[in-house]
């Protein structure tokens, strides 16, 4: 069976103080009131790994991840961070190509394949993320934008590698926007990347590979998106924000 993952992108959001109480917050009701085997993962901003891995501590549900890494494994690349560092912190996870990364810094597939290579070497699990901006939607082009940041970024990987991915998609016109895809949209994409995975490795492997839906996930509409075959779970955006919302999102498995 594939794993269910529920996992909040703070992105560059929360002081230190506010970080630890929304985190503390998380934790306490996913044990007080989750009844799902879903896995939680926490993505706050770097510096604060270590005080929220310390919040977390054995819990089972919860994991720690980070918002992206360096292709390196160290050296002379101020204000970088390292797979190494973020593991030594306690982070198990790393979103890799969020769209903001695509958009604001400039990251390409090239790129992010080697960071996706760098993080598996370091026994940090990828969440790779694709998704086609709006007019490219709107074009009819969304399936072959997708088909090349995955062929791109993935198809480098081993078997043994790829399974060890987790896949996010998020539809750039749906991110923080509050316009969400409408869960036909969302299983629509998630089969074609699936049928894709299953072309290039095989069905075996495509099937034990988790794929996320990210852009505007709420609680209002988690149910419905996450009941839907080939969804296994969200990355969620502001939504994560609020431990009363996110944990709702995170109880749509129940
Ligand atoms: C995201 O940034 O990955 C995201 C899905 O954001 P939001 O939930 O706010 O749309």
């Amino acid at each position: 069976m594939r794993k269910q993952i529920v996992a909040g992108n703070w992105k560059m959001n929360c002081t230190l103080p506010e970080g630890k109480k929304l985190a503390s917050e998380v934790i306490h009701m996913v044990e007080d009131e989750v009844n799902n085997n879903a896995e939680v993962v926490l993505i706050p901003p770097f510096i604060h790994l270590t005080g929220i891995f310390n919040l977390i501590g054995s819990s089972s549900k919860i994991s720690l991840g980070a918002q992206n890494c360096h292709q390196s494994q160290s050296g002379a690349y101020t204000g970088e961070v390292s797979a190494a560092m973020l593991v030594s912190c306690g982070a198990t996870y790393v979103i890799l190509g969020h769209s903001e990364r695509r958009e604001f810094f400039g990251e390409t597939d090239e790129l992010l394949a080697e960071k996706v290579s760098f993080a598996l070497e370091n026994n940090l699990t990828p969440i790779f993320c694709c998704g086609e901006r709006l007019e490219v939607r709107e074009a009819g082009d969304h399936e072959s934008l997708v088909d090349t940041q995955v062929e791109k970024a993935l198809f480098g990987l081993s078997e043994d590698q790829i399974r060890k991915v987790v896949i996010a998609y998020e539809p750039v016109w749906a991110i923080g926007t509050g316009k969400t895809a409408s869960a036909e949209q969302a299983q629509e994409m998630h089969a074609f990347i699936r049928e894709q995975l299953s072309a290039k490795y095989s069905r075996e492997v495509a099937d034990s590979i988790s794929i996320l839906y990210g852009g505007s996930v709420k609680p209002e509409n988690a149910k419905e998106i996450f009941s839907q075959p080939d969804v296994d779970g969200g990355l969620i955006g502001g939504a994560s924000l609020k431990s009363r919302d996110f944990t709702n999102i995170i109880k749509a498995f129940d």
